[in-house]
């Protein structure tokens, strides 16, 4: 329990308003306390100064008198008047039967010889306060003490501390709850985010936070969060395609190929019928081989671990040599293959194999889908800090339905299922352009013809030369 967060919080909430207010009311409790001390000796003083005239003014008999009848107005029990000579004898005195024990201080009396007044606090027996006396000289060998027993401000600062903890408790009381119920409100949205967490933990991969759209930092973790999820949903959902389309084009070259191997064991076909079930095999197989290998260059790119070799790439160069490799296959197909690139060099950093792979591809892909009559132009630009490879065709295009899913693995149009082909060209192409941090698009009229671009970063931009992982 001591581990929640909201109790913590509440504890300290309580706990520092328990200390602030105590000291706030503490300070108030000395200021209190000093103010009365003062007022009482004020008091006392003037009390004294008006006695010490009347003493020198009428002696010693006028000032007795005046003892009893001052001490009669205030209350004999609550102040006390003695005229004392220097060695203590009482000289004349008020009512002092409620101040029995009370004596007085030969230091104090002494230390008159220096200053003007003397204070001190003197128990009195039968009382729980103490009295404060003050002693003045009223003359040579006459020493005025009078007593005071401060009760009702004794008693109204009792009082103020009895209210003062009163007070204390209840703001204890108070600021927990506040505390508690601060604490819950601003703690309910992490509560959220953990009941979401614990349910897709359960197997409800479909649940999501709910965002309140106040925008604090709860409504933003709830949207990281989210976003993570549909992030994590996308990599499953592809991860179990991928699969599955793996899997099937898999399957289907082995399902061949088994049949090939059980018409071997049972039929008795001629030597050039067995030749030529060999050669399916061996297609089928170097197939299923193409397939893998591509399959695993995808995944050693697109994890990191693929080395690169990064050199200095003449894009212009790159052109005119993919030229002189498909040039005879367009030509063959009665395809018009046209390049575009500047006299200049076009220097990007990049792996020449892959990047050769990546033209090879969008070209391979571009014959394949173009009728015969048709146009092919492969070029290569200088852009605003990138270079720009384009291969345009004049082929079937692609439907717009199929557009957004070329560039997954294994996706081939439906009309592409009687052409050779594994779906999976366009993935690599994608995954080596991005390793260059590139990035390669397609646009598509259907029946006018595709255009594939892609944007390789230029000098400023360029990944380092010793690179070898993403
Ligand atoms: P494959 O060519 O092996 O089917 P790709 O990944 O290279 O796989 O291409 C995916 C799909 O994109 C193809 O099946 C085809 O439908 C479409 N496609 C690619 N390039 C073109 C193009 N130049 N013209 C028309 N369709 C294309």
């Amino acid at each position: 329990m001591f581990r929640s967060l909201t109790l913590r919080l509440t504890l300290w909430y309580a706990l520092i308003f328990a200390i602030s207010s105590s000291a706030m009311l503490f300070v108030a409790y000395l200021m209190l306390t000093r103010s009365t001390q003062q007022r009482i000796e004020q008091l006392l003083l003037s009390e004294a100064a008006e006695l010490k005239g009347l003493y020198h003014a009428r002696g010693i008999e006028k000032i007795g008198s005046e003892f009893v009848r001052e001490a009669e107005i205030s209350g004999t029990h609550r102040i006390f008047y003695r005229l004392l000579s220097s060695d203590g004898r009482e000289l004349a005195a008020s009512d002092l039967r409620a101040w029995k024990d009370v004596g007085f201080s030969q230091r104090a009396i002494d230390s008159l010889a220096t200053r003007d007044s003397a204070f001190e606090s003197l128990p009195v027996s039968g009382q729980r306060h103490e009295v404060r006396v003050v002693y003045v000289q009223a003359g040579e060998n006459a020493v005025l003490q009078i007593g005071y027993l401060p009760e009702d401000e004794e008693r109204f600062v009792e009082d103020y501390r009895r209210v003062s903890t009163a007070v204390i408790l209840a703001g204890l009381i108070f600021s927990g709850s506040l505390g508690w119920f601060m604490a819950r409100r601003a703690l309910s949205g992490v509560e959220r985010v953990t009941e979401a967490a614990i349910s897709i933990s359960r197997g409800d991969v479909r649940r999501r936070v709910a965002v309140s759209n106040n925008g604090d930092e709860i409504d933003r973790l709830a949207m990281a969060f989210n976003t993570m999820l549909d992030r994590i949903d996308t990599l499953i959902t592809n991860l179990k395609e991928v699969t599955s389309n793996v899997a099937h084009d898999l399957r289907s070259p082995l399902t061949r190929i088994r049949g090939i191997a059980e018409t071997t064991l049972s039929g008795e076909e001629t030597i050039a019928a067995y030749r030529e079930m060999v050669g399916t095999v061996v297609e089928e197989s170097d197939r299923l081989v193409g397939i893998i290998n591509t399959m695993l260059q995808i995944a050693e790119i697109e994890s990191g671990v693929a080395r690169m070799a990064i050199t200095e790439v003449d894009l212009a160069r790159l052109v005119r040599d993919a030229y002189e490799v498909f040039h005879p296959v367009a030509e063959d197909k009665g395809i018009a293959l046209k390049i575009a690139v500047p006299a200049t060099p076009l220097v990007v950093a990049g792996d020449s194999a892959r990047l050769q792979r990546v033209v090879a591809n969008l070209l391979d892909n571009a014959v394949k889908w173009t009728r015969p009559g048709g146009a092919i132009l492969l070029s290569a630009q200088e852009a605003p800090s990138q270079a720009r490879l384009s291969v345009v065709d004049t082929g079937i295009g692609i439907p717009e339905r199929d557009l957004p899913h070329i560039f997954d693995r294994f996706y081939r149009g439906d009309r592409s299922r009687s052409t050779p082909g594994n779906g999976l060209g366009l993935s690599l192409a994608q995954a080596f352009v991005r390793v260059h941090r590139g990035t390669i698009t397609a646009e598509s009229s259907p029946g006018k013809g595709s255009t594939f671009t892609v944007l390789l970063p230029r000098p400023s931009s360029l990944p380092t030369p010793d690179m070898t992982k993403r």
